[in-house]
């Protein structure tokens, strides 16, 4: 059995109409995918969004010259998998996702309509044909990958990717590394319990390396800081919820105690959806949550 190797490339965020409360330019936070590869064949995971962004990722996974065998997708939010299908058919590759992710995925193409196709140009149709794998693992040329399902993190029902012979996880969004992190989600299950539970259980699998589906480039991949500084950031927007009366506050505050993190504009989409909520105790946060995109 021949050595695993990784790779990743960060796409560009695709084009957004619009400015954030600073007057900046809306633009989404940088998307981070991996190619795992052996000797012949390779696995690619969390395949991006946008025709542009399928088709320079395409064009990088190919420059690999392995066979691809499969993509697998983290969770359910279009970012990560809408461009899935592209793939899968530019390199025969099966899709691959835990049960929970998949009905996730159902749900974001439910929300096209109302919220992908509204704010971004050029997603391809994004049917969901992933399967799942039994007892979520797979093998790229005889070694594991495991699909570690983590629960509630920055969506419902999150997954990472653990690849013990790489001492590797892929986070998808239970880590990032150097961008700000999506909090909305949280006003559903009340507060960052349930992502802090996310990462003991990544902490527990003892990486050396994290690739994170949202990083700064600049960065490095070690393992034991990125899940430092992600605890640090939840236990930051836990103090500044309290302090901070209106989402202007909180999005500046942030980005004073951050100010060389990537992806205020995804910081800014949860203030206001958390700071919606709290305003609108009776609203549905689903709506709320929504909203707060456009
Ligand atoms: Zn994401």
């Amino acid at each position: 059995m021949g050595a695993l190797a990784y790779d990743v490339f960060i796409n560009d965020p695709p084009p957004e109409d619009g400015v954030l409360p600073n007057g900046e330019r809306k633009l989404f936070s940088p998307m981070a995918s991996t190619l795992i590869y052996g000797d012949r064949d390779a696995v690619l995971t969390d395949p991006a969004m946008t025709v542009d962004q399928a088709r320079a990722l395409g064009d990088w996974v190919a420059a690999h010259g392995r066979n691809l065998t499969d993509i697998f997708v983290t969770h359910g939010h279009g970012d990560h998998w809408f461009a899935a299908g592209l793939l899968a058919e530019r390199f025969g590759a099966r899709i691959v996702a835990a049960e929970g992710t998949i009905a996730q995925m159902r749900g974001n193409v439910a929300a096209r309509p109302l919220l992908w196709d509204k704010v971004y140009d050029g997603i391809p149709p994004s049917p969901v044909t992933a399967v799942t794998v039994p007892d979520n693992r797979f093998t790229l040329e005889g070694h594991d990958l495991v699909i570690v399902e983590v629960g509630h993190t920055d969506s419902a029902d999150t997954t990472v990717l653990h690849v013990p012979d790489l001492d590797l996880v892929i986070a998808g969004d239970v880590i990032y590394n150097g961008v700000h992190m999506y909090l909305g989600q949280s006003a559903v299950v009340g507060g960052f319990g349930t992502w802090r539970d996310a990462i003991d259980i990544v902490e527990a699998l003892k990486p050396r390396h994290i690739v994170a589906g949202h990083q700064n480039h600049e960065l490095d991949d070690d393992a034991a800081r990125q899940i430092a500084d992600t605890r640090e950031y939840l236990d930051d927007a836990e103090e500044l919820l309290r302090t901070e009366t209106t989402a202007e506050d909180f999005f500046n505050a942030k980005i004073e105690r951050y100010p060389d993190h990537l992806g205020r504009t995804v910081m800014w989409a949860g203030a206001r959806g958390l700071y919606g909520v709290r305003e609108h105790p009776d609203g549905d946060i689903a709506q709320i949550l929504l909203g707060s995109w456009l």
